[in-house]
């Protein structure tokens, strides 16, 4: 199974993911995650990151795409991956289509978790509430910033992959169960 979860910022990508990862063991790679680690480690690429992720902004491609292609080269991706958060531009998604080629790979799938925005800006700052740590990008003009980022630069992917066939859109605003539910059923067997 290679799969993108595809969906706007609190949809539900990063719950799903992880349940798919215990059931089947595959990589699971968020590049939220791998940069918001570069962040806390004071890295080269967290500096480069930090001013962007803060205000809600997409970091530059050149940035995600190289955190992206180290992680596919690693023997762990060979047997399945889950790419959560990734792509998020056209110019990313052409890339890793032309790096999995490369690779002699090709995406299995592409599940689109498809949750209305009010429901997505209360599902944002819930965790935002619960959570010890806090996300900078969860303050409410960061999330609107983000929500910008997904529908100008994200949403056009969803016409990139449906011409691909590769699309299958599943209703996340469902409880978690439904929703992965759904979300095995599309993918078991790719
Ligand atoms: P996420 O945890 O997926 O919501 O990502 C948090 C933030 O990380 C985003 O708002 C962006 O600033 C940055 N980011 C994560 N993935 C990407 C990506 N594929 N392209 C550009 N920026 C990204």
């Amino acid at each position: 199974m290679r799969l993108v979860l595809f969906g706007a910022p609190g949809a539900g990508k990063g719950t799903q993911a992880e349940r798919l990862v215990k059931e089947f063991g595959l990589m699971h790679l968020s590049t939220g995650d791998a940069l918001r680690k570069a962040i806390r480690e004071g890295t080269e690429l967290g500096l480069k990151a930090q001013g962007f992720m803060d205000r809600g902004d997409l970091v530059p491609d050149a940035v995600v795409i190289g955190i992206v292609k180290e992680a596919l080269k690693a023997p762990a991706a060979q047997d399945g991956f889950i790419l959560d958060g990734f792509p998020r531009t056209t110019p990313q998604a052409l890339e890793l289509e032309k790096f999995l080629k490369e690779l002699r790979l090709d995406l299995t799938r592409v599940v689109s978790l498809q949750v209305n925005e009010e429901e997505l800006v209360k599902r944002i700052l819930g965790r935002k509430a619960q959570s010890k740590e806090g996300r900078a990008d969860d303050d409410e003009n960061a999330i609107r910033f983000r929500f910008k980022a997904f529908a100008e630069q994200t949403l056009p992917l969803k016409k990139f992959y449906q011409d691909r066939h590769l699309l299958t859109e599943i209703n996340g605003a469902q409880a978690v169960e439904q929703v992965y539910s759904e979300l095995k059923a599309a993918v078991v067997g790719d």
